[in-house]
């Protein structure tokens, strides 16, 4: 009886430091600060609007829109 009493201290006790540990761990993180994004910026060909070069539709000859919309009336007209 005496030794299941022990057991059961010795559990809480690793529940207890493993929690304490995991808060000791998360706090020492550092916080996730945002990365400062470069990204080129291209203007559209048709309003002038500057949009990374991710979101822009980039031709065959390079040149940039940043809607299909404006792509589509830089060509008809
Ligand atoms: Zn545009």
């Amino acid at each position: 009886m005496r030794a299941l009493f022990w057991i059961a201290l010795g559990l809480v006790l690793v529940a207890w430091l493993s929690r304490k540990n995991r808060k000791v761990a998360a706090a020492s993180q550092p916080q996730s600060a945002p990365r400062a994004v470069t990204e080129q910026m291209l203007p559209c060909r048709h309003c002038g609007l500057h949009i990374p070069a991710s979101e822009a539709i980039i031709c065959s000859d390079g040149i940039a829109f940043c809607s299909a919309e404006h792509q589509r009336l830089s060509f008809s007209s």
